[in-house]
């Protein structure tokens, strides 16, 4: 199964999607550059997660918060002192791992959390490296995960510790008051974000499944305390999934994994992971779902001396509310729709790596050739019918090499159709549309080809 990532990690470096970042110095590991249409489809699955949760919704509202924040937030989230892993060295290879990843693959049990649990267990279960075999540990160590920055802002050549936010959730609680004095909000309603989040994850890896920076997409539902919130958990949780099979995902490659009450955070009253089958060591964490209770507001209000309440003014009550967390990652999205869509058909003559993704989701919607590129009438021809789509259609346009080289690279971009102007379009106004799945090619009039496409959308 190593082997479909490796398939997938060369089509994405030759087809533009991903590259390994910084390559011309000699690359820099676990860093990515999303390429023309990677960062295409990035933009197609924010898109598209914006419309869904937000622009769809009237109990929901977007902000867009910074990334070095006030460093008193970290301190009273609890992530200065509690955003920890537990990381082992092998004192053999010198190779360093996250104690828990390692303990859990080789016996399946899950002690996140357990520093001396993980230190018995390394020991009484003689649990090898898995670079190099031997069973030789040093002491588990807790190391914590946020990317500290100094920042000049005494104006006296001294320097502040600060901090690149750790997730994107907590600009969203220290802006709570702003939101509600500025919009129209009413609980139960939600405020969603998009951005960037660093870590200085022990191990990084499996291409762009676990980065040091990466991108979320999250969102905290603030509800009533007193009223029942189990259903509203519960539609989270299958929007998350609609969410995944938008992205392409098949329904039996995600599951649910709930995490078990012992190893729930103290204000936790549930957690779900929605877990997709990813072709490195089976299930794993895709979008997380979280009832956080008031924790959040609780410790922002503390600390900053600040009321983070809600008047609810029908029943005259004043209280502060829970808030239930759906998180979505951004990059593990686009690997999950990388994944779902990548295909390796026979075909007559030989086979083709064609790229399936949901036709809105598909980088290039549109490709246009003309038959030849030396024939000025047929490239006039083909730069109209280009003109007269982009607009509505993500466009390409292509006159390299032949038209059976052009569908097979736009098959590997995984363009849902391809419009090629040839000699009998100059004759009769009309066009070949190529589909991506079936290869199947129909002539269309140029003057019905807009609401023809339009249709297939
Ligand atoms: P994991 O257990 O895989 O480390 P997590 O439980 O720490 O993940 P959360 O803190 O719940 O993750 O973050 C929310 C979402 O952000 C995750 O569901 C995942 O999609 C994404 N995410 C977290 N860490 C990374 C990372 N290092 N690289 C890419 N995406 C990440």
């Amino acid at each position: 199964m190593q082997d479909t990532m490796q398939k997938l990690v060369a089509l994405c470096k030759r087809r533009g999607f991903v590259f390994p970042s910084s390559e011309i110095y000699g690359g820099f590991a676990n860093s990515y550059t999303y390429g023309p249409y990677g960062s295409q489809l990035k933009k197609n699955i924010k898109d598209l997660w914006w419309k869904t949760f937000v622009q769809n919704r009237a109990d929901m509202v977007g902000i867009d918060g910074p990334i070095i924040l006030h460093p008193k937030l970290w301190e009273a989230s609890g992530h200065v002192g509690g955003f920890n892993d537990a990381m082992v060295d092998c004192k053999q290879c010198k190779k360093r791992f996250r104690a828990d990843h390692v303990i859990e693959e080789a016996t399946g049990k899950d002690l996140e959390g357990e520093i001396e649990k993980m230190q018995e267990t390394l020991v009484t279960e003689k649990i090898k490296c898995k670079a190099c075999g031997s069973s030789n540990w040093s002491e588990v160590r807790l190391f914590n995960q946020m990317f500290k920055t100094e920042m000049n802002t005494t104006g006296d050549g001294g320097e502040d510790v600060a901090y690149l936010r750790p997730e994107t959730a907590g600009a969203i609680f220290i802006e709570f008051k702003n939101v509600i004095d500025s919009s129209r909000v009413k609980v139960p309603f939600g405020i969603a974000q998009i951005g960037k989040a660093f870590r200085n994850e022990i191990v990084a890896g499996n291409f762009i499944f676990r980065l040091r920076e990466f991108e979320q997409m999250e969102i905290e539902y603030f509800i009533d305390p007193e009223l029942e919130w189990e259903e509203t958990f519960d539609n989270w949780l299958d929007m998350q999934e609609e969410f995944a099979i938008a992205l392409g995902a098949k329904k039996e490659d995600l599951r649910r994994y709930e995490h078990a009450p012992e190893k729930l955070s103290h204000y936790s009253k549930k957690t779900i992971d929605i877990e997709y089958k990813f072709p490195f060591g089976g299930f794993k964490e895709l979008f997380g779902l979280a009832h956080r209770s008031d924790f959040d507001l609780g410790v922002h209000a503390k600390a900053s001396g600040q009321k983070l309440e809600y008047f609810d003014a029908k029943n005259n009550r004043r209280f502060v509310p829970h808030v239930i967390e759906p998180t979505f990652g951004l990059d593990r999205s686009i690997l999950v729709s990388l994944l779902a869509a990548y295909t390796e058909e026979e075909i007559e003559g030989g086979s083709r790596i064609v790229m399936k993704f949901p036709k809105n989701m598909a980088p290039v919607q549109i490709a246009v050739f003309p038959l030849l590129k030396n024939k000025p009438d047929l490239v006039g021809k083909a730069k109209e019918v280009f003109d007269m789509l982009k607009n509505t259609f993500t466009c390409e346009f292509d006159d390299n090499g032949n038209v059976g080289k052009r569908y097979r690279r736009q098959d590997e971009i995984g363009t849902p159709y391809c419009i090629t102007i040839d000699f009998d379009t100059l004759e009769d106004e009309t066009v070949t549309v190529r589909d991506r799945d079936t290869m199947e090619q129909v002539r269309v009039k140029v003057g019905e080809l807009k609401s023809y496409l339009q249709k297939e959308f």
